[in-house]
């Protein structure tokens, strides 16, 4: 446990020290606007799609370290997936950060299992899951979204008022 502790902060300080892939796309096909107000985390993603595939994914805003930690490793991680196998992702981190994730299923999260530990902390799943659920938003071209919008809002219909 100490050492998954250990890497955990390690890769939040490293993101948080270099972001990766800051900034907005000026190209960008879809886009979304993430509020969490729970911690005042506030971020702006761009996504470039082509041929259904996720070319590029920016990000920017003001957030916490989970949050843009976690932010960070998503534009990586879903950059040169299908829009299909991004969404996968989407759901996999998200029952991850719940504590919902199948331990006997195969997952696609690699090193995105070092966010694994905030589902003991309630109070920062929020943070963690925004840049996912901002994705969802985005590739879904639904343009600004919060955590607080719906009591679920990752398995809120789309499209609702
Ligand atoms: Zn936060």
């Amino acid at each position: 446990m100490a050492d998954s502790k250990q890497l955990y902060q390690e890769v939040i300080l490293d993101h948080n020290r270099k972001p990766r892939n800051w900034g907005s796309l000026a190209d960008a096909t879809h886009r979304a606007e993430g509020l969490n107000p729970l911690c005042g985390d506030h971020i702006h993603l761009t996504v470039k799609v082509t041929d259904d595939t996720v070319d590029a994914v920016n990000f920017e805003g003001e957030s916490c370290a989970i949050c843009k930690a976690s932010a960070s490793m998503m534009t990586t991680a879903v950059k040169g997936k299908t829009r299909d196998a991004a969404e996968v992702l989407v759901q996999e981190f998200r029952d991850m950060a719940v504590g919902k994730l199948d331990p006997g299923r195969p997952h696609h999260l690699g090193r995105l299992t070092v966010f694994a530990g905030v589902r003991n902390l309630p109070t920062r799943v929020k943070c963690a899951i925004l840049p996912w659920h901002t994705l969802h938003a985005a590739l879904n071209s639904i343009e600004t979204t919060s955590t607080e919008a719906e009591a679920d809002p990752m398995h809120a219909p789309i499209g609702g008022a």
